[in-house]
């Protein structure tokens, strides 16, 4: 993985609502709907898989954190029932919603860095990011599977 965009800024932008390759373009068109492709540049976004890894890493990261809550308020504090029964879903349900599309826009984003899937046949046609066709081709021979599937969901 020599060649290619930096995964950092592309996941930044992704995070961002931002075309991972120039930064300019919206990636979403609805809340989770990602674009055919860049207003700006033209990168085709549409065969992205982010598939069900943001709303995983959400789970993972709100859990804990209202898990947490519950648990320290539970212990610590003498809060009163309606109060624990009314805020910890809300505040789940709403940190929810604000992380899920920031988080598949960097999914989205970290694909394209790595030349996951669609976005690897783009590269090697010229179209895309600064990249090594020569050296992306070699990756492919050693590296098996060349379809861009994974043969399931990428469920863990
Ligand atoms: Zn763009």
């Amino acid at each position: 993985m020599g060649a290619g965009p930096h995964w950092m800024p592309a996941m930044a932008r992704g995070f961002r609502n931002r075309c991972p390759h120039c930064g300019e373009g919206r990636l979403f068109g609805r809340f989770l709907k990602v674009r055919p492709d860049c207003e700006a540049c033209g990168m085709e976004f549409h065969h992205h898989r982010a598939d069900d890894l943001p709303p995983y890493l959400v789970i993972f990261v709100v859990g804990h954190i209202v898990g947490l809550g519950v648990l320290e308020s539970e212990m610590r504090l003498d809060l009163p029932f309606w109060f624990q029964m009314t805020v910890w879903p809300a505040l789940a349900l709403v940190a929810s919603l604000l992380l899920l599309q920031p988080t598949k826009g960097a999914v989205v984003g970290l694909q394209y860095a790595l030349g996951m899937h669609g976005f690897a046949a783009i590269r090697r046609a010229g179209a895309g990011p600064a990249g090594a066709p020569a050296e992306h081709e070699t990756e492919m021979r050693h590296g098996g599977r060349t379809d861009g599937r994974n043969g399931g969901s990428g469920r863990p």
